[in-house]
């Protein structure tokens, strides 16, 4: 439940649609990407007790309904505030087409020419795009806000929560379904090959290294079972569980 990435990024505020949908891939793996290391840590390190499969089967469920409402929460908190924020500065913008329409029109046109445009070409592009949606015009202008862009908080909570169970059913369907000897082996070579499936999903999305981008995806989730199995054995044979 490390990012709480929501596809949206103050900095970038004039995506294309592409790009949006891109946003919410990215998102979605590392959703997914979370869903898969922290529900397979938790099996792999209670099936590393030594414990029977009602415990297992116990552990996932709560490891995988636990995650999802904590990825759900921590998403609906950052993009509500990100709304919050965006909200006010609509309705401030809104406010002043209202009562300074013609100081509006002049940032406007100032705005236009600030890009390179000569003032009376600004002054008739600012003129049409206040006749047309003023409002539209001066968020992306002014605010680099796409009221098209708005992402509702809650679903981007719903999306994350369920990124995080479609990632976290892979080692539950797998520690479940394998049988005993070979649960843990099986788990951990599953949960490599879909961490290296979605590390090379989201290299791609980024734009970045392929190789390097999903070694280090690969790296960390083997790393994190290693660990919760290291620690499971230990409380298995010390007797604590
Ligand atoms: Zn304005």
């Amino acid at each position: 439940m490390s990012d709480k990435d929501t596809g949206q990024h103050p900095d970038e505020p004039h995506q294309s649609g592409l790009a949006r949908r891109l946003n919410w891939l990215r998102a979605g793996v590392l959703g997914a990407n979370d869903g898969i290391i922290s529900v397979a840590a938790v099996l792999v390190g209670v099936a590393g007790t030594g414990t029977g499969t009602a415990s297992i089967l116990a552990s996932g469920i709560a490891a995988l309904v636990g995650g999802a409402l904590s990825m759900a929460v921590g998403e609906y908190v950052s993009v509500s505030s990100q709304s919050d924020s965006e909200k006010a500065l609509i309705a401030k913008e809104r406010q002043e087409l209202a009562t300074l329409p013609s100081e509006e029109l002049d940032e406007l046109t100032a705005l236009y020419e600030a890009q390179g445009i000569s003032h009376a070409t600004a002054r008739q592009v600012a003129v049409e795009l206040t006749a047309k949606d003023a409002l539209r015009a001066h968020l992306s202008a002014e605010l680099g806000i796409d009221l098209d862009d708005i992402v509702s908080p809650w679903h981007a909570a719903g999306a994350s929560a369920l990124a995080f169970l479609i990632g976290g059913l892979l080692p539950f369907i797998v520690t479940l379904a394998v049988p005993a000897p070979w649960k843990i082996p099986v788990t951990f070579a599953a949960v490599l090959a879909a961490l290296a499936l979605t590390g090379t999903i989201s290299a791609r999305v980024g734009g970045s290294s392929k190789r390097l981008g999903t070694l280090r995806v690969v790296l960390g989730g083997a790393i994190a079972l290693a660990a919760t199995f290291a620690i499971g054995a230990l409380l298995g044979t010390t007797g604590v569980a």
